[in-house]
């Protein structure tokens, strides 16, 4: 009730919310009260949680911020989503986001932008905004984000709070609207890397219905908190610390470094040398594999449909015209263009050797040290409306895409602010290195 109060109150405001279930939402904390009562509650039983509207819950509408699925209610929950239910978790509504969760700004929902609680002049980040404003305005006390390419640590660092973006496989798609398959990852959003650790302990996991998940067992991310920072070697990739870094960001993330430094642990400095072939290689698979699954919004099967279509073509042709926005079409044109017969080999087959060499830099790197720390992103929030230019907002994700492209895990923590802005100080390592991020995370805080 305190949180549906809050949200009620505020979020006319921030705009974070799409869907909220207040009735649902207090249906089930009176469950899980009783749950309480009869002794059989699990460690997260009542806890109230934000799920970004890109992951399909029955019953309730699922989004994806767009117009095309403005009308749709899934059948069935997500595994993640039927993992926190089974734990007793209270969903408190669904979250906005950048419409298929393209953007780094949450500027490309249908449903409007949303604020920062920081700056209320300033953007949340993307594409998972909405999560990370509920969370860090006090409208939940946590939220499930996705993050293809940044979407969970770049508005997380913009809002201060932390995010985790896991090991690619770690944690189940089925049920996650794809928007590009071989990168997507959902994760949690929260207050602390304490928290992330509960909801890991619940969400992550094997999944017979997403092949993609890895069978290796979960360690239990609470027992990795007690991290000892002693002899911990972190890297810095100086291609992190170029041109394009804002100072502000620059001066926090290197104090942040220095407490981890007193704290016992040896810093030296680490290249990844194919950084800056991480953006456009992200701009060639992402929207190629985009194309190809927003080929199923086609007006047949479900979402929007134009009215009285001629025949099949104009129902195509009226049904994509109406139900995506402009980014979402310029990523589908990208996409079907490079994987088009003649660019294929120049654009799609090349970007998946340049994949292979980003993913090498890290495998590389994580032979000399433990974990490499820089920043989130490359500015503090930035003024809604400031990224016009689609090219200008692709920079940003400059620090987060080439995680995405390797698979490896990353979190966000908050390191300070600059003005009344946050920052983030993000901590990246090996593949299924999420213990170690949350207990290193966990030193910070
Ligand atoms: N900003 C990136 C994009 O627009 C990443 C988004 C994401 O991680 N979902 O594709």
């Amino acid at each position: 009730e305190a949180f549906l109060a809050r949200i009620e109150r505020l979020d006319g405001e921030l705009n974070s919310y799409i869907t909220v279930c207040r009735e649902e939402a207090l249906r089930d904390a009176d469950a899980a009260d009783a749950r309480r009562a009869a002794g059989k509650a699990a460690p997260l039983t009542g806890v109230p949680m934000a799920i970004k509207d890109i992951f399909c819950t029955e019953g309730v509408r699922t989004s994806c911020g767009s117009k095309m699925l403005d009308n749709f209610i899934s059948p069935y929950d997500a595994t993640v989503i039927e993992k926190l239910r089974a734990e007793g978790v209270v969903m408190l509504g669904k979250t906005n986001l950048d419409e298929f969760a393209m953007g780094s700004s949450n500027e490309n929902s249908y449903y409007g932008a949303v604020k920062n609680p920081w700056d209320l002049t300033a953007v949340p980040g993307g594409s998972s905004g909405g999560s990370a404003a509920a969370v860090a305005a006090g409208l939940a006390p946590a939220a499930l984000g996705t993050d293809t390419g940044g979407s969970i640590r770049q508005p997380a660092a913009f809002c201060g709070i932390t995010g985790l973006k896991p090991t690619y496989g770690r944690v189940s798609r089925y049920g996650m609207i794809a928007y590009a398959s071989s990168l997507d990852q959902g994760g949690p959003m929260a207050r602390s890397a304490e928290d992330c650790a509960r909801l890991m302990n619940v969400i992550a996991g094997a999944d017979p219905r997403d092949s993609t998940s890895v069978v290796r067992s979960v360690p239990n991310y609470i027992e990795g908190l007690n991290y000892n920072l002693k002899g911990l070697k972190i890297g810095l990739p100086k291609e992190y610390f170029g041109e394009g870094l804002s100072a502000e960001v620059e001066s926090s993330v290197r104090a942040a470094i220095k407490v981890f430094e007193d704290a016992g642990a040896s810093v030296q400095e680490i290249s990844l040398p194919h950084t800056h072939l991480a953006i456009p290689t992200y701009y060639v698979i992402a929207p190629a594999e985009a194309s190809s699954n927003l080929s199923r919004y086609d007006g047949v099967r479900f979402g929007h449909r134009c009215a009285d279509p001629k025949d099949l073509e104009d129902l195509y042709k009226r049904t994509r015209e109406e139900g995506f926005g402009d980014e979402v079409k310029r990523r589908i044109l990208i996409g079907t263009h490079t994987l088009s017969e003649g660019f294929f080999d120049a654009y799609y087959i090349k970007a998946q050797k340049v994949r292979r060499l980003i993913r090498q830099d890290f495998l590389d790197a994580f032979d000399q040290v433990d974990v490499l720390m820089g920043p989130a992103a490359p500015t503090p929030a930035f003024d809604l409306g400031a990224h016009k230019d689609p090219l200008s907002m692709y920079l940003q994700d400059l620090y987060t895409i080439a995680i995405n492209l390797a698979g490896i895990p990353g979190i966000s923590v908050p390191a300070g602010l600059a003005g009344r802005r946050p920052v983030g100080l993000q901590i990246l390592g090996p593949h299924f290195g999420e213990q170690t991020l949350l207990g290193v995370a966990h030193q910070f805080q």
